[in-house]
């Protein structure tokens, strides 16, 4: 039997490889000897590069992976008999393998629904009443993931409204930024309007889907939140020795916007990609398209066709619904080849 030719590039944006502004910048770094565990000039560059894109005071972490970055974060702000609300569809509660609840010791997630991926406030309003006294752990964090697990994107007023809400409640507002380029592309605002100035105590920002081998940031807003984090992150076993070599691609993705530059071609490929499958091959997009993310529903005969063909993806929320993902090197003629195949299947 013919092998066809595995294509993984609809599957994540974590297939992706090294974008050349942070490849640059790692060669470049490949030189000498340096400090370690952080005391380097280019781990303390990113956090002067973080402060100015965010126009804030903040204290910057960097984490080898997301899990790690939302289940320490959470691990500062909570304590064993807290829970954090989050999206029944959040990564936190799906794919993280209990890590914020092992980082917390025990704290619960408790999950609200709401549309296209967007916690409804009245849903988690619903979630505080039912833990009003000491039989049942306390929320402490509402986290939000931006952009969203669906691929949509909460406004500044969206954000401002549910951290307004968390905070009456003695609850810290966490955001899962894992695509938090993608959402600020699609935005157009400034990094400081949908974190610190609506309401935002600590961001997970993601560079890996951005266009880096690794490496993921914590920033707390005020910097007080943040004390003895670098033990938490030692302890578990998220502080590298050779930082350096974490730090110096970052530079190179937030030296002339090369993050944001990335993020807007995933999200405009994105759009390409769910337009021309609307168009050329009659699919239906399922949620909005409003960043990197495009879901469809296929038949069963239509995604085993694909299969066959080598495209690999993932089926999601639904048995018949996919979803697939643009990055920063998504090109025209992989979604003419993609469209093409769809087109065949389906025909
Ligand atoms: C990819 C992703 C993460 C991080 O995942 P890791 O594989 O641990 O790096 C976190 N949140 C969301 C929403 C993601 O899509």
């Amino acid at each position: 039997m013919e092998t066809r030719r595995r294509r993984d590039d609809f599957a994540s944006d974590n297939t992706a490889p090294i974008c050349p502004e942070a490849r640059v910048m790692l060669e470049e770094a490949n030189t000498g000897n340096a400090p370690s565990y952080g005391d380097d000039r280019r781990t303390r560059r990113v956090g002067e590069l973080v402060r100015e894109l965010f126009e804030r005071d903040c204290a910057v972490y960097l984490v080898f992976n997301g899990t790690a970055a939302n289940a320490l974060a959470l691990a500062q702000l909570c304590q064993s008999h807290h829970a954090v609300i989050c999206h029944q569809h959040a990564h936190l509660q799906t794919d993280e393998c209990g890590a914020p609840e092992f980082f917390t010791k025990g704290a619960k997630l408790l999950l609200a629904g709401g549309a296209d991926g967007k916690i409804d406030m009245e849903l988690a309003a619903k979630l505080f009443d039912q833990q009003p006294e000491l039989h049942a752990q306390q929320p402490r964090a509402l986290s939000l993931t931006q952009s969203t697990e669906l691929g949509t994107v909460y406004t500044a007023d969206e954000i401002r409204v549910l951290a307004d809400f968390a905070h009456q409640r003695s609850c810290f507002l966490h955001m899962d930024g894992a695509r938090f380029a993608n959402a600020i592309a699609a935005l157009g605002c400034a990094p400081k309007l949908i974190t610190w100035q609506s309401g935002v105590d600590v961001l997970c920002f993601g560079g890996t889907k951005n266009g880096l081998a690794a490496g993921e940031l914590v920033i707390f807003f005020e910097k007080k939140l943040a004390r003895d984090f670098e033990y938490r992150l030692k302890q578990a076993g998220q502080l590298g020795s050779k930082m350096r070599f974490l730090a110096a691609p970052w530079i190179g993705l937030l030296t002339g916007d090369v993050w944001l530059r990335n993020a807007r071609h995933a999200n405009h490929m994105a759009a390409h990609l769910a337009e021309r499958l609307r168009a050329e091959a009659r699919i239906d997009i399922i949620f909005p398209v409003e960043a990197n993310t495009v879901f469809v529903r296929l038949s069963q005969r239509c995604a085993q066709a694909l299969r066959e063909r080598g495209w690999d993806f993932y089926s999601f929320i639904e048995p018949d619904v996919y979803r697939l993902m643009c990055s920063w090197c998504t090109s025209e003629k992989t979604i003419a080849e993609f469209v093409a195949d769809v087109a065949a299947a389906n025909a």
